[in-house]
């Protein structure tokens, strides 16, 4: 069960806020924070669970990222150590290839980031500070290897300038939640991985994914039921 997960409003979400991640998809890096959200029924707690997630709209990527828990009313000059009272380690699941064609139309990015499931968050444990967090190495592995690893230092945008721009531009209070962009590394999921994240050596959450592929809505008899248990 989920224990002291809190009641979440608003999820903002940074892109491109590693440098290296965003040369891996060949995106430019912006000059100041590129912001989008998730609908609140996205979340899911990966404690253990196994969650489904899309099978046939083309490759699901994960997108391992810190995810700041915003615990009191947005106040100009505030610190983010005063602003943020817990965080985690979440996956921004992305469906990619849809993501491709809405950025070649010019068109909101929701369904590729907005979908059922699309943001599992681990444990929430209470913020020590942006000092003390700056060179831990979160991590993601997936069935026991790692695939991304990042630190909060080599962000583009700090969490303070993070914190400022989504205030002064869309509001910022107690119960919102940023996904703080994803460092280099991201990929394909594949029906029955095991993720699992790290913050440290610390196991922070974990989960494992079912691709939903549609099967019960297919034809039936198609001959090749039996590929997979
Ligand atoms: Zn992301």
């Amino acid at each position: 069960m989920t224990k002291a997960f809190p009641e979440i409003k608003n999820v903002y979400c940074v892109g491109r806020n590693y440098r290296l991640h965003a040369e891996e998809l060949g995106n430019a890096v912006p000059d100041h924070p590129m912001l989008f959200m998730k609908p609140s029924h996205a979340v899911v707690a990966a404690e253990g669970e196994t969650i489904t997630l899309p099978g046939t709209s083309g490759e699901v990527h994960y997108e391992v990222e810190v995810v700041l828990h915003i615990g009191r009313s947005y106040e100009p000059g505030i610190s983010v150590n005063e602003l943020v009272d817990s965080m985690a380690l979440g996956i921004d699941l992305t469906l990619r290839s849809v993501q491709d064609g809405l950025k070649a139309k010019g068109h909101p990015w929701l369904a590729a980031k907005g979908f059922l499931n699309s943001a599992p968050i681990g444990e929430f444990r209470p913020f020590p500070g942006v000092e003390e967090t700056a060179a831990v190495p979160f991590s993601l592995n997936i069935n026991g290897s790692q695939v991304q690893q990042g630190r909060m230092v080599d962000m583009i945008f700090s969490p303070q300038t993070i914190v400022d721009f989504v205030a002064e531009h869309y509001g910022l209070g107690a119960g919102d939640l940023i996904f703080t962009g994803t460092p280099a590394g991201v990929g394909p999921v594949h029906d029955g991985d095991q993720f699992e994240l790290f913050w440290g050596n610390e196991t922070c959450g974990s989960l494992s994914v079912s691709l939903d592929n549609g099967r019960a809505e297919v034809s039936v008899g198609a001959g090749e039921s039996a590929g997979t248990p």
